[in-house]
């Protein structure tokens, strides 16, 4: 995927347009949330996101991306051992699958990106506790997003805290700043050094997002040039909420 890094302060008219963007996208993801149930293929999940996000008159950000050939679909879908950009097709979910769902949306020009990852029915202990820690990595992260604070203080954050739960974060694809672009500056990696980086201004508008694997933090992608899976085929989970620093401080953009 290719990357704008420079960085664009918005203003607050500016972040009331992407707040709208991020509640469209929120409320795509919530709608296939309650879809997800063994037997769904995720083809059909990707179609109502689709839904959800024409009828409010935003456009899915994610169609046409450019890469090894431009990304088909609304949504990355992943499951299990794949990590990101799961392209939705004819799989279908299974009792005990854990699936992650990456979307976004672009409104007015600009755009919400967010993700969350859930289970499939019943899944293992290990599997719930996997999700759970990967959550509280985002508001951990969030919580970092003041001014006073710099880039590294967010991933050093992260990493700290989902190391100390025993799991494993890549280093090959970072949080990133959003606005009418879905790729702009700063990057955003999840781990760090702190008071290293960047220095945290209002107007930033930034998208946090940790990626965990389970047994190791390498990745390799499919033979569809998309599907990043963990190398060793352990479990993966990704949440991401794309956030506003304000004088009040973090603002998430992306609830419905
Ligand atoms: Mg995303
Ligand atoms: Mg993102």
């Amino acid at each position: 995927m290719s990357w704008e890094r420079s960085i664009i302060l918005k203003s607050p008219a500016e972040i009331a347009v992407m707040r709208e963007a991020g509640r469209i996208n929120a409320l795509a993801l919530e709608a296939v949330r309650g879809a997800i149930r063994p037997g769904v293929n995720t083809a059909e999940l990707d179609e109502i996101a689709t839904e959800v996000i024409r009828k409010h008159g935003a456009t899915p950000t994610f169609l046409g991306v450019p890469g090894a050939y431009p990304y088909p679909k609304s949504t990355t879908i992943s499951i299990n051992d794949e990590l990101v950009h799961g392209i939705p097709g004819k799989r279908r979910l299974q009792e005990g699958d854990i699936v992650s769902v990456d979307c976004g949306a672009t409104y007015e020009g600009f755009v919400g990106d967010a993700a969350f990852t859930t289970g499939v029915g019943k899944i293992s202990a290990e599997a719930q506790r996997l999700i759970d820690v990967t959550y509280k990595a985002l508001e951990i992260g969030i919580d970092q997003l003041h001014v006073g604070n710099r880039v590294g203080d967010i991933g050093a954050a992260i990493q700290r805290y989902v190391e100390g739960e025993g799991y494993y974060l890549t280093k090959e694809y970072t949080g990133h700043g959003v606005g009418r672009s879905m790729w702009e500056g700063p990057q955003v990696p999840n781990y760090g050094t702190p008071g290293r980086g960047i220095p945290l201004k209002v107007g930033m508008v930034i998208a946090i997002e940790p990626m965990l694997l389970v047994g190791t933090e390498r990745t390799k992608v499919l033979a569809d040039q998309w599907t990043v899976v963990s190398a060793d085929g352990s479990l993966t989970a990704h949440y991401e909420h794309t956030i506003a620093i304000t004088d009040n401080g973090p603002v998430i953009l992306t609830l419905p």
